[in-house]
């Protein structure tokens, strides 16, 4: 008889569990940051267009001339920087980990943050510490320091703005830890559309500095296109390790045309920093909410019971995340992506009902 998963399967593999997409059928998809607005006729109609002329029949061509000459220019990437190209951030994340993933490496970010760093760390056999953030969700840089003492990381990430708390750290304690990083440091601004800050000018001045973004945020998750910048002598490592033909032939056109109109998904990004302010100030009026600052597009928001809240929500057709469980810092916390006004009226609406069933009546 020949083996099965128990004997061929890594036990650390078989502990895991499947990372979990919940179905959203016929609900207000509030769960995955993901923009709500969709494209202006014209647009829609040259990307069709541009599409059909598609050669389908070919492999891609992995070096992806005409996405990468529009994204340094849309992107402001300077010419000494190279560019690895990754079927989302994700795939990005995965390769430098795999690059990295010597005998005894560790991988540190802070904690509470993107769960697919440590994901592809373990997938990767490689140990991973995450350093607890501070209540209020800023980073705790002495502890960090510490850390990267302790542990010597092969590779540092850190998300900023951090998901899913929202803010953005301090630059400063940013450099610092860039500073003093022993390996690789990944800043990951997926969210940068929404805060509008980045390391991507100060590339020049940190040998061990990647900057990883994504066109998912910005309205584009459908077709999974991420990014890395740095320079050359690592992004030439870090291309080896990616499957070859990643980034498909569909994907490269529509995100060069979409990329030729920034001004579209800008205006996108414009309205949803402008709804994210005006549903923070109505979520602070709801008693019993909390409400932490957010660069991005989402809120982040403590219930007095956030799994029967959240129960209460998807009942009223509106599904958010349940953060509730992951950590103590996140003790009955939801996160809220932005949406459309009427789907943000019909999140407040749904989170109000919800809260008045869960509040002891008085
Ligand atoms: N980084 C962060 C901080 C994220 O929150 C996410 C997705 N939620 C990603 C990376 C992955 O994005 P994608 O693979 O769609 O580019």
């Amino acid at each position: 008889m020949s083996a099965g998963p128990e004997e061929i399967i890594r036990e650390e593999i078989r502990r895991l569990s499947a990372y979990h997409v919940p179905s959203a059928e016929g609900m207000v998809k509030l769960d995955a940051m993901e923009n709500p607005y969709s494209l202006p006729g014209a647009l829609r109609r040259e990307i069709g267009e541009a599409v059909a002329e598609a050669a389908l029949n070919r492999y891609p061509d992995p070096r992806a001339p005409a996405l990468t000459t529009r994204l340094r220019e849309v992107m402001g990437i300077a010419p000494q920087f190279d560019i690895l190209l990754g079927n989302g951030s994700d795939e990005i994340i995965h390769v430098i980990v795999q690059c990295a993933a010597r005998p005894g490496a560790v991988v540190v970010a802070p904690r509470p943050s993107f769960v697919m760093f440590g994901m592809y760390a373990k997938f990767a056999g490689v140990r991973y510490v995450g350093v607890p953030l501070r209540a209020d969700f800023a980073l705790d840089l002495d502890a960090f320091m510490r850390a990267l003492a302790e542990h010597r990381p092969a590779v540092v990430f850190i998300a900023y703005p951090n998901n899913p708390t929202g803010n953005l750290f301090s630059e400063e304690a940013i450099a610092a830890i860039v500073s003093a990083a022993p390996g690789l440091v990944v800043i990951d601004e997926a969210y940068q559309p929404f805060a509008r800050r980045t390391f991507l000018t100060r590339l020049s001045e940190f040998p061990n500095l990647v900057v990883m973004r994504t066109l998912s945020k910005l309205g584009l998750a459908g077709i999974r296109l991420g990014y890395a910048v740095a320079r050359p002598e690592w992004i030439r490592e870090f291309d080896k390790v990616r499957a070859p033909y990643n980034v498909n032939v569909l994907t490269q056109i529509i995100a060069e045309r979409m990329l030729a109109h920034r001004d579209v998904l800008d205006e996108q990004a414009r309205d949803i920093r402008a709804e994210r302010e005006r549903l923070a100030g109505e979520l602070k009026r709801l008693s019993g909410v909390t409400v932490f600052p957010s660069d991005a597009n989402f809120i982040l928001v403590r219930v007095p019971d956030a799994p029967r809240i959240f129960e209460g929500m998807k009942r009223r057709g509106v599904l958010v995340k349940n953060l509730h469980g992951d950590m103590p810092l996140l003790d009955h916390c939801l996160r809220l992506t932005i949406g459309t006004p009427e789907e943000n009226r019909l999140c407040l609406a749904a989170l109000s009902t919800a809260l008045a069933e869960a509040l002891p009546r008085r």
